[in-house]
C-alpha cells in the first residue's frame, strides 16, 4: 500500500484550511490501512511551513521552494507535484477543491494520465479501492464514484465537509528538485477582490442576500448581520448580475459550492442553480416574504417576513448575546 499524498495550497504563507481538512481526511484513511501520508507544499519561502504540517498528520512533507513558484503557474505547479508523486507512489492525491485546486487537479491528473474525482463529500474503502461520494445533477443526487485501475487517483475535497484534525507526527522534509517555469504566459499582477472580506468558500457562517433586496445599498442590513455573527457575506446570481455586489460573494452552479455550519438566506427564492451551491450547508435558515417561496423546502428554520424588518430585529438580538 503506497499511501495518500496531499497538496498543500497556502496563500501568503497561510495554509488553507481546505488543505488542512484534505489532509486530516487522507490521515483518517491512509491510518485504517496502515499507510503513510506524505504532502506536498510549494511556493516561495514557504520551507518553514513544511515541518508543521507534521502536526496535520504528514510523515513526508515533498517541498518545492523557488521564487518562480511564488505565483501558481499550472504547468509548473503540476509539474512539481507529479515529481512528489514519482518519489512518494502514492494510491491517491487529495486537493482541497478551492479554485486553484480545481485547476491544478484536472491537469495534475491529465499529467499523470488517471482518474480524477473532483469534489468529493465522502470518502471509503472498498476492499483496497477507495470510493468517493460526490454531489451530481446540481446535487440532486449523488455519486458513488472510484478511479478505475490508474493510480494514483486524484480526488478534491469539498471545504468545509470534511474535519480539520490535528495528527502529531514527526514529519521528514525532502526538497523537490526545481521545476521550470515556461508556458506562453506570465502573472504580471495579482488583484485581490476586497482585501479582508472572508471568503464564502470556506466561511463557517454565511448571510447571503438576493434580488428582495432591493438595490445595493441594503446590502449593508446584511453586512451587519454578518459582523455579529463573524460571517461571509454570499449572494445570489440575481443580485451578482445586478451589480449590486462582487461575483467573488455568489453562491451556486456559477459562482461558488459553499458548505458552511450555517447559512442565512435572505430575499432569495431558492433557484435550483443557487440550491446547486448551498444545499449541502448544514443548517440552512431562511427569510422570505413568500411562504411558497422553494427556499423553504431545503431550510431547516424559515422566516415568513419582511427582511426589511426581519433582519434588523435578528441583528440586534445576536448583538446582546
Ligand atoms: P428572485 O428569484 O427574484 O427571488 C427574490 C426573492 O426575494 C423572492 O423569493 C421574494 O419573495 C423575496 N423577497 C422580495 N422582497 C422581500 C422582502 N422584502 N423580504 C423578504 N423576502 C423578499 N443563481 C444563483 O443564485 N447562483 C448561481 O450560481 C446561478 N447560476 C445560474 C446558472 C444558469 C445557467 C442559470 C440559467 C441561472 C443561474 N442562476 C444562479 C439564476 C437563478 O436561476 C435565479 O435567477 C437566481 O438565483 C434568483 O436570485 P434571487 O433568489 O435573488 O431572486
Amino acid at each position: 500500500m503506497a499511501g495518500i499524498l496531499v497538496f498543500v495550497e497556502q496563500r501568503d504563507g497561510q495554509i488553507r484550511k481546505a488543505s488542512l481538512e484534505a489532509l486530516s481526511e487522507a490521515k483518517r484513511l491512509a491510518q485504517a490501512k496502515g499507510m503513510p501520508v506524505s504532502a506536498v507544499l510549494l511556493g516561495s519561502g514557504v520551507s518553514q511551513l513544511a515541518a508543521g504540517l507534521g502536526e496535520w498528520g504528514a510523515e513526508k512533507v515533498f517541498v518545492a521552494d523557488q521564487p518562480e513558484l511564488a505565483q501558481y503557474s499550472p504547468q509548473a505547479y503540476a509539474q512539481a507535484v507529479a515529481q512528489a508523486v514519482a518519489q512518494a507512489q502514492p494510491q491517491a492525491v487529495f486537493l482541497g477543491a478551492t479554485a486553484l485546486g480545481r485547476d491544478l487537479s484536472g491537469r495534475l491528473a491529465a499529467k499523470l494520465k488517471v482518474g480524477c474525482l473532483p469534489d468529493v463529500t465522502a470518502l471509503k474503502w472498498d476492499g483496497d479501492t477507495l470510493q468517493a461520494v460526490r454531489p451530481v445533477y446540481s446535487g440532486k443526487a449523488l455519486a458513488t464514484v472510484d478511479g478505475g485501475h490508474a493510480v494514483p487517483v486524484v480526488v478534491t475535497t469539498r471545504p468545509n465537509v470534511f474535519a480539520a484534525q490535528k495528527s502529531p507526527t514527526t514529519a521528514e522534509v525532502v526538497s523537490l528538485p526545481a521545476v521550470a517555469v515556461s508556458g506562453g504566459y506570465r502573472v504580471k499582477e495579482v488583484v485581490t477582490s476586497q482585501g479582508g472580506e472572508l471568503d464564502v468558500a470556506e466561511a463557517d457562517i454565511i448571510v447571503s442576500g438576493g434580488r428582495g433586496l432591493r438595490g445595493p445599498e441594503n446590502f449593508a442590513l446584511i453586512r451587519e448581520l454578518a459582523k455579529v455573527l463573524g460571517a461571509a457575506v454570499g449572494a445570489s446570481r440575481a443580485a451578482v448580475d445586478a451589480g449590486w455586489i462582487d461575483h467573488a460573494h455568489q453562491v451556486g452552479q456559477t459562482g461558488k459550492v459553499v458548505s458552511p455550519t450555517l447559512y442565512i438566506a435572505c430575499g432569495i427564492s431558492g433557484a435550483i442553480q443557487h440550491l446547486a451551491g448551498m444545499s449541502s450547508s448544514k443548517v440552512i435558515v431562511a427569510i422570505n416574504k413568500d411562504p411558497e417561496a422553494p427556499i423553504f423546502k431545503v431550510a431547516d428554520y424559515g422566516v415568513v417576513g419582511d427582511l426589511f424588518q426581519v433582519i434588523p430585529a435578528l441583528t440586534e438580538e445576536i448583538r446582546k448575546l
